[in-house]
């Protein structure tokens, strides 16, 4: 089985360790007390990748992603243990995506030797801002300098695919100062960007100190902007936009983020990470020492699952029409939209049946629109997609 006619299965690893913590970050993450801390985490996640191999039965992974948290700070050689465990352990697509997410200050030629003898084709690099002083308004444990480094680095090992990602809307940053982040970026030639708008989530220091009245956001007009002049430049220099936050070169998008939007199937590894399988959506607990410990007691037992009760903080079979909504708000972030016929094909019914009211206000208000067999948001959406989201939940 090829792709083309293999059902696409994502595996994706979470990597939950740091070196320190981003002012503006809510992932779960902390900083590993010493190597051994790693040691032990790498050999839990390969014995619940070897207690799953009955999971992809017939089936074959055409992504592999290592996200966090920072991948890239666990090295080389771990990265490469987990690798070797998964080809051994499940079948492979032949042009399978593996990407890595990194950060600049880890992602070193070394690191890269590793793993692109292993068919590493893909790196995700953390870089947010091209300034100095904005990466340590954001916590950044990087430079500017280091980040170039990373690009070379990346390029000459080899890598065909390369992202980049970036915030805007920082506190104070003018649309002036951001489209000089992007020009700088640009001059790194990235395959692939994703563009994020600063958000204060629950539990960071920015979200504490605009709580406090210490940090204010933009204004929303600057924030429009600046999104706005992202896609006009971003457009002129060749890159396709494809997702609300996400711009790519011709066949360079992310297809393991590509499977989330089409909400297909995923395994996933890892204290915190979320996957989507048989029509379950589950999630590990992320308490990242319980998840350890089950597996370095559990090694020996033959019957270990996948979805062992003990390591679950979500397990959710999803009814057709729990399934069907996922698809429309997940679906509506692609540019290209939602395919009507592919979703009459998995629910038996068109997206119009079930939620014709909501369609037709939306297409009044022209927030969205019918192209071809698409339903997709219009550009004025983009910015508040989450008003329009939010009425394909029932
Ligand atoms: S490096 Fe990424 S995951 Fe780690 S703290 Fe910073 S933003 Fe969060």
């Amino acid at each position: 089985m090829r792709e083309g006619c293999a059902v696409k299965l994502g595996l994706y690893i979470h990597i939950p360790f740091c070196r320190s913590k981003c002012s503006y970050c809510a992932f779960v993450s902390a900083a590993p007390r010493d190597d051994q801390e790693m040691d032990r985490y790498v050999n839990a996640v390969m014995t619940h990748i070897r207690a799953s191999s009955n999971m992809a039965r017939n089936r074959e992974l055409s992504t592999i992603f290592f996200g966090g948290g920072t991948p890239s700070l666990i090295g080389g050689k771990r990265l490469a243990l987990l690798l070797e465990c998964i080809f051994e352990t499940f079948s492979i697509a032949d042009n399978v995506e593996i990407t890595l997410e990194a950060n600049p200050e880890s992602a070193t030629a070394e690191l890269f030797q590793h793993l692109t003898p292993l068919g590493l084709n893909r790196v995700s690099l953390g870089v947010q801002s091209m300034h100095d002083e904005e990466l340590k308004q954001l916590g950044r444990i990087h430079s500017v300098a280091t980040v170039e480094r990373a690009a070379s680095a990346i390029r000459e090992a080899g890598i065909p695919n390369v992202s980049m990602d970036l915030i805007f809307a920082l506190p104070g940053q003018t649309v002036r100062r951001w489209e000089d982040t992007l020009q700088k970026i640009l001059r790194l030639t990235p395959d692939h960007l994703s563009v994020y708008g600063l958000s204060f989530e629950e539990g960071t220091l920015f979200h504490r100190l605009n709580q406090k009245g210490r940090l204010e956001p933009v204004l929303d007009e600057t924030y429009v902007r600046m999104y706005n002049r992202t896609r006009d430049l971003l457009t002129t220099y060749g890159f396709w936009h494809y997702e609300i936050s996400n711009w790519s070169r011709p066949d360079r998008e992310c297809r393991h983020n590509l499977i989330y939007w089409n909400q297909d199937e995923y395994l996933a590894f890892g204290a915190a990470a979320h996957g989507l399988f048989d029509g379950i959506r589950h999630a590990f607990i992320s308490e990242k020492e319980t998840y350890v410990r089950f597996h370095e007691q559990h090694q020996k037992q033959r019957d270990r699952l996948y979805f062992n009760p003990e390591l679950l903080a979500e397990y959710k079979r999803l009814d057709v029409e729990e399934m069907a909504s996922d698809v429309m708000i997940y679906g509506l972030r692609l540019i290209k939209g939602v395919s009507i016929d592919r979703f009459i094909n998995r629910f038996g019914y068109s997206p119009r049946d079930r939620w014709q009211e909501a369609i037709d206000k939306f297409e009044r208000q022209n927030l969205l629109e019918q192209k071809e067999e698409y339903l997709r948001l219009t550009p004025q959406a983009l910015l508040i997609s989450n008003e329009v989201l939010q009425y394909f939940l029932d």
